[in-house]
């Protein structure tokens, strides 16, 4: 199942925040055997960094079904610092924003009519998660209310997240609600969830 990844996206720890909640969430991980401090490359594909956690003697307490006993799980990849995160195999850009201020939202993406992004109306997107990538803050003007927006107040569609702390399952069997809660719960944060296939 290896190039396989389930992602979770903390969508409102700031970069500065980051780096410190990851080793709480690696600690919280280990101490209840879910992966071990063993770092492996193997089927690892995520974004800035090439390994992850190996899978501790537990890992079968995450996942919603652990019968197949083929089916071993590879690493968990932490990914700290800013960065847009896209699920699936598909586009790079988002699909809509909706703006929070006003509720409208801005087609990127005219599925199914469309299959690229329009250039134009993704480039102020584009170039505000840039500054926000670099600088931790970005804003997108909404061409409907005219407000400005920061990036990390609109509303994405579900494939596509910004955030400053994201997590990789590679090749993990899908993981249980009660697990998703329970991490969500230990980030005391919203996240973002994402499958794919690399
Ligand atoms: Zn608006």
């Amino acid at each position: 199942m290896g190039d396989y990844f389930e992602r979770i996206v903390d969508v409102e720890v700031t970069g500065e925040e980051a780096g410190q909640l990851a080793e709480r969430m690696t600690d919280w991980m280990v101490a209840e055997g879910l992966i071990t401090r063993e770092l492996s490359g193997d089927g690892v594909y995520s974004l800035t960094v090439d390994k992850g956690y190996v899978p501790g003697p537990n890992w079968a307490r995450a996942v919603a079904d652990a019968s197949d006993p083929h089916w071993l799980p590879g690493p968990v990849a932490v990914i700290v610092g800013r960065h847009y995160h896209v699920g699936g195999q598909g586009a790079d850009e988002a699909e809509y924003a909706v703006c929070p201020r006003c509720g409208t939202r801005t087609v990127v993406i005219d599925y199914p009519e469309q299959f690229e992004a329009d250039e134009q109306v993704w480039r102020p997107f584009k170039d505000a998660i840039a500054a926000w990538t670099e600088t931790g803050e970005g804003r997108a003007p909404c061409s409907t209310c005219g407000a400005s927006v920061p990036v990390t107040e609109w509303q994405w569609d579900s494939g596509f997240a910004l955030g400053a702390l994201a997590f990789d399952f590679w090749g993990w069997p899908p993981l249980s609600t009660s697990f998703r809660t329970a991490f969500s719960r230990q980030l005391g944060h919203r996240v973002a969830e994402h499958t794919g296939k690399f």
